[in-house]
């Protein structure tokens, strides 16, 4: 299925008109379509697996912005700490802790989005807000990794009032915690494919969108 460049370019204008950052997800899609879209201007992918993160960086232009977007294991980090732009989805203070020693090693500064657990679902990851709050006082000990907002994944349903009240539900956790993050504007990664517009109506800057953009996945 090639790149949905109609799509594309509907989305971009859909998005300036709300100041709201793309995040194009490739995963699984060969080097030709990011190629692609980054010819159309795109320049923020977003992956989820670490060892595709590197192959697909080493192949493509420098000055593509890496996303890591997926559950980023710790033993992980190293591999790409060197290059990824922001990690969005950071669960927990080892992690964070491991990012901080892999930026220092890199001599680099790595941004973070915290992950906070806004799905009804057990099954997705992210934090609480006691366990956030748990979390602050060691946070700012970390020199060599800056938070620069939040992320969530919403409920797998199309019922739209309870995909409204996951991301309210983000939207107040960020600015009750604006505190701890890099200022000047804090980043709120939600929204995908098939509910960004919604996402943007309650809060959204970032979205990660993968489907719309490149065509289903296996
Ligand atoms: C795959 C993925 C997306 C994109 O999903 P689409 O429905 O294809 O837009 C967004 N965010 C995360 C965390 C993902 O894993």
């Amino acid at each position: 299925m090639p790149v949905n460049t109609a799509a594309y370019h509907s989305i971009k204008k859909e998005l300036s008109t709300t100041h709201t950052r793309l995040v194009a997800v490739s995963k699984t899609k060969p080097l030709s379509d990011l190629q692609e879209m980054y010819e159309l201007g795109q320049r923020d992918f977003g992956e989820n697996y670490v060892q595709e993160l590197v192959d697909k960086q080493a192949a493509l232009p420098k000055d593509i912005n890496w996303h890591f977007i997926g559950h980023l294991q710790t033993n992980k980090v190293k591999y790409i700490a060197p290059f990824v732009c922001l990690v969005h989805g950071v669960d927990g203070l080892k992690l964070l802790q491991e990012i901080n020693k892999q930026a220092a090693k890199n001599n680099r500064v790595i941004d973070c989005l915290l992950q906070i657990h806004i799905a009804q679902e057990e099954t997705k990851f992210g934090l609480n807000e006691l366990e956030l709050t748990e979390m602050l006082p060691q946070i700012g000990m970390l020199k060599n990794i800056r938070i620069c907002g939040f992320m969530g994944m919403a409920s797998f349903t199309e019922n739209q009032p309870q995909l409204e009240s996951e991301f309210k539900l983000l939207k107040s956790i960020a600015e009750k915690f604006n505190s701890i993050c890099f200022q000047p504007s804090t980043i709120i990664s939600m929204g995908m494919s098939s509910d960004y517009q919604l996402a943007i109506e309650n809060g959204s800057n970032m979205v990660r969108i993968g489907s719309l953009l490149f065509g289903g996945r296996q």
